[in-house]
């Protein structure tokens, strides 16, 4: 019996896989998804890990949570006194997994009005561009005429820290703690460490993160970095650097945790434990001994500049490749490959994908930090600019933090921009447009911005590159 043939076959159904299936099926190709996740009633969950594990339910939490901290903190400021505010965590995760399920829901509805044919079950490349596919009801091959490699990552785990999904978690079970843990422990202050402390900081807990890197948050800006250890130190979240957790273990419903702060051994007790130490690419099981498709010594799928593996035909994007595990850089690979596979000429700009950490202040950047242009040998021009000297920033009285621009000396291309403060993460898109553009500091402060705006933090900042800023001494 020959095989169902299909024009594209998609493994994984996260921001990669379905962004690439749906622009496939635009593109008039015959359309297979493949994604093995089911929610906890058994139905399919399509979206991967950003929508049911990730992005959306950790966004759902920050926002919920930030609306308590609010009532609780910074409503009096306003002439606002509320009494009796209480939080019922239950409902705020009830309420987070109807998010969630609203919008698997959604997509299923895209799949289907795109004539997409979606499975919920495992995919495994085998040779020649065939698929095993095996579900609930059984196993049948198929034949791509290409297919999408797009299974995502999985959380990185540490020995003697075993995830028991209870007292000991990764990002699963921080999002659905059905109370606020008195002592919350977190291994990692990375992003997920700093979003996940933040919330349960916010609804009570008693937060201590470890982090083995004496730096704090060492990707991003220096200036960056220390503006956001003083909010978070302010916030009381207790940041311990150059900490090696050894061993976490449970007894009576308690984690106790042995670690190392530089070579003296410590303990601490915490009521749950989340582990957030990175993630690695999902290539298990993915790929059949014969499939030919190479793997680097990191277990990422390796892939050239297009997403093109060793194998032609077989293309991977998202978190199973090099360059940031982030939702927006796996659907704009999915979308430029399925282009590609049509023959249009697609575009997908890896130097030019924003950050965001969506903590208060929120973190945002793009593009070159201070650090990679003085490693680089690039002569820059910096300029600067705090939100407390915006009026919106003050009206609203969110006004810690600041952008930052870097500029190429000799051009003024803009190269880099850092921002730390209210909706940094919408602010950051203006600047990505101008990197997108090969736009310069120049360009962005000749553009008229809204009065008052946050987004005039980001004006006077290009201003000041110049020198020229007009609401603070230069
Ligand atoms: P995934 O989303 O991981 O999807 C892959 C899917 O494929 C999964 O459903 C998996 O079960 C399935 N799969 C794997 N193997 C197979 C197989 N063999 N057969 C069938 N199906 C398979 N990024 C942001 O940009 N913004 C954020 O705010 C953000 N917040 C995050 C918060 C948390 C707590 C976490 C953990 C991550 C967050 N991320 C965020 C990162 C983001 O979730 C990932 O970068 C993104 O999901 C990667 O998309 P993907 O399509 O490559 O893979
Ligand atoms: P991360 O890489 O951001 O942070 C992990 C931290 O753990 C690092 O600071 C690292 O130094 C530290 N660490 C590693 N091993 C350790 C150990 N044994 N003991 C103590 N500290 C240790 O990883 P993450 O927070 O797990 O998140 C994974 C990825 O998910 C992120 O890199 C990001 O790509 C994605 N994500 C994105 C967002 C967002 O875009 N807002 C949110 C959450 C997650």
């Amino acid at each position: 019996m020959s095989l169902r043939a299909f024009d594209v076959v998609v493994i994984g159904g996260g921001p990669g896989g379905y962004a690439a299936a749906i622009r496939a099926a635009q593109l008039k190709m015959k359309v297979m998804l493949i994604d093995d996740r089911k929610a906890e009633d058994g139905k399919p969950a399509p979206g991967g890990t950003c929508l049911n594990v990730g992005c959306v339910p950790s966004k759902a939490l920050l926002d919920s949570s930030k609306h308590y901290h609010h009532i609780e903190h910074e409503f009096s400021a306003h002439g606002i006194s509320v009494k009796g505010a209480s939080i019922d965590v239950g409902k705020m995760i009830e309420r987070k997994n109807g998010v969630v399920k609203q919008l698997n829901g959604g997509l299923l509805q895209l799949f289907k009005a795109n004539k997409i044919e979606f499975i919920n079950g495992r995919g495994r490349l085998l040779a020649d561009r065939q698929v095993e596919v095996s579900t609930d009801d059984g196993k049948e091959t198929v034949q791509g005429k290409h297919v999408i490699l797009a299974a995502g990552s999985v959380p990185f785990t540490i020995p003697g820290v075993d995830i028991d999904g209870d007292h000991i978690v990764d990002n699963v079970g921080a999002l659905s703690f059905t109370q606020t843990p008195k002592k919350l422990g977190i291994i990692g202050a990375g992003v997920i460490g700093l979003e996940m402390g933040s919330v349960w900081k916010r609804l009570g807990s008693e937060v201590t993160l470890f982090e083995a890197m004496d730096t704090f948050l060492s990707v991003v800006d220096p200036d960056v970095s220390r503006a956001a250890a003083k909010a978070f130190k302010n916030q009381g979240l207790d940041i311990q650097l150059g900490t090696k957790v050894k061993q976490a273990k449970v007894n009576r419903s308690k984690v106790k945790v042995t670690y190392l702060d530089g070579d003296k051994e410590k303990e601490a007790t915490f009521d749950k434990l989340l582990v957030a130490v990175g993630r690695r690419a999902a290539s298990d099981n993915l790929l059949a001994e014969d499939s030919g498709v190479k793997l680097t010594d990191r277990g990422q799928v390796e892939v050239n500049a297009h997403c093109q593996t060793s194998i032609s035909g077989v293309w991977a994007i998202g978190d199973l490749v090099r360059g940031p595990m982030l939702a927006h850089k796996a659907s704009e690979e999915g979308i430029a490959v399925a282009e590609a596979i049509a023959g249009q000429a697609a575009h997908f700009g890896l130097d030019t994908v924003p950050w965001v950490i969506y903590t208060d202040p929120e973190i945002a950047w793009v593009g070159k930090t201070e650090q990679t242009l003085k490693q680089e040998g690039v002569e820059y021009r910096s300029g600067s600019f705090p939100f407390a000297a915006t009026g919106r920033g003050l009206a609203m009285g969110d006004a810690v933090g600041h952008v930052k621009l870097l500029a190429d000396a000799e051009t003024d291309r803009l190269l880099g921009a850092q921002i730390i403060g209210p909706h940094a993460s919408e602010l950051i898109a203006e600047c990505v447009v101008t990197m997108e553009f090969a736009g310069s500091s120049e360009d962005l402060a000749r553009i008229i911005h809204a009065h008052p705006t946050l987004s005039e933090a980001v004006h006077e900042a290009a201003l000041a590159v110049d020198g020229r800023a007009i609401h603070k001494a230069n």
